[in-house]
């Protein structure tokens, strides 16, 4: 129990970077001094470090890093991944490979406010595996940015995923958490979501959207949409039920219609020749087809949902088991 949350956590910032050349130097110049000032406090212990990831940067980026890194030997680390992928790809990577107790994620840009860092470690000292840090205000993002976001939280809750509102991927997690990240194999990745399913005791640090330090944001309008895409897909199959309830009532309408149009039929004479046996086949076959379509939606959902190979449970502690040793390592009697 005690070395899962260990006094002097070795902690690790993962940074990805994608043409950030602008921002590196000062980026790694500010987490130095803060694991320096953290390490005098002795609130990190040793082996704490920043870990960089190259997202495919097409500029100076890994040229920096590889610099900084030889620089700072075992305080700066690099990893360069083999094209871009994307910065919740590149989050991954990062988390993967970093080492350390307690693994902080941060844009590079500084966007993210560092003086809640020593917050989080708090937390996880009080044994959070996971501290979220949550954007209070945004006076820095443009009224577009903070309009759809809003809208965005606001719809995942409607379709029944747990997200935190105003969190990005500003948070601390824990080796275990990490550990457990790890399990989910899923290709379309949207770890906010992701890192909700995990459970485990979590807490939150508020804090204000900074200004990006240098440069402009690498998350252009249509990148956006396609992380809000992954996002409502990858959790929610709530879009293919609402074919089903389309197609279910699209089939009563036709029911509706179908007995309307038999009495006019049959009770009124001078009603059109061949108008019943044209009109009812055409909202009978819609409602069916439409109806069909939601059942297959409803059987893709599933196996969409199978396919992730998502842990089914994840285990948090465990009392009076074989290996469940008393923490003085005395025999139980
Ligand atoms: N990023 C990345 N790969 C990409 C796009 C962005 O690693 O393909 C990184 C980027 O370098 C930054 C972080 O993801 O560290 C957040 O991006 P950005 O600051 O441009 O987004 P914004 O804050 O404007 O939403
Ligand atoms: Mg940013």
């Amino acid at each position: 129990m005690m070395d899962e949350f260990p006094e002097r956590p070795a902690v690790s910032f993962v940074v990805p970077c994608h043409n950030e050349e602008l921002v590196v130097p000062g980026t790694a110049q500010a987490l130095l001094e803060l694991i320096g000032q953290q390490f005098d406090l002795g609130r990190c212990g040793p082996g704490s470090m920043v870990v960089f990831v190259d997202d495919g940067s097409s500029d100076g980026t890994w040229t920096l890093i590889e610099q900084l890194a030889l620089s700072h030997p075992g305080r700066i680390a690099g990893v360069r991944l083999s094209r871009n992928v994307g910065h919740q790809h590149a989050l991954l990577a990062g988390l993967s490979t970093a080492p350390g107790d307690a693994l902080i994620s941060l844009d590079a840009d500084l966007q993210d406010d560092l003086a809640v860092i020593p917050q989080m470690l708090d937390h996880y000292q009080q044994g959070s595996d996971i501290v979220y840090g949550v954007r209070g205000q945004r006076p820095t993002d443009t009224r577009l940015k903070r309009m759809t976001a809003t809208a965005f939280y606001r719809l995942m809750r409607r379709l029944g995923v747990d997200v935190i509102d105003n969190h990005a991927d500003y948070r601390l997690m824990s080796r275990r958490a990490v550990e457990i990240l790890r399990q989910y194999d899923e290709v379309n990745l949207f770890l906010r979501g992701i890192v909700r399913l995990i459970g485990l005791r979590s807490s939150q640090v508020l804090y204000d959207r900074r200004e990006r330090a240098a440069g402009s944001t690498k998350y252009s309008l249509s990148r956006m949409s396609a992380l809000a895409i992954d996002g409502i897909t990858s959790f929610s199959a709530v879009p293919l039920r609402v074919i089903s309830i389309l197609g279910l009532l699209t089939s009563l309408f036709a029911l509706g219609v179908s007995i309307w149009v038999l009495v006019v039929a049959l009770t009124n004479p001078s009603a059109v020749p061949g108008w019943a046996s044209t009109v009812l086949p055409v909202t009978f076959i819609g409602g069916v087809q439409i109806l069909s379509i939601g059942v297959l939606g409803e059987y893709i959902g599933k196996i969409y949902m199978e396919t992730k190979r998502r842990p089914r449970f994840i285990v948090d502690r465990v009392v009076g088991l074989p290996g469940d040793e008393p923490e003085d390592g005395a025999p139980r009697g």
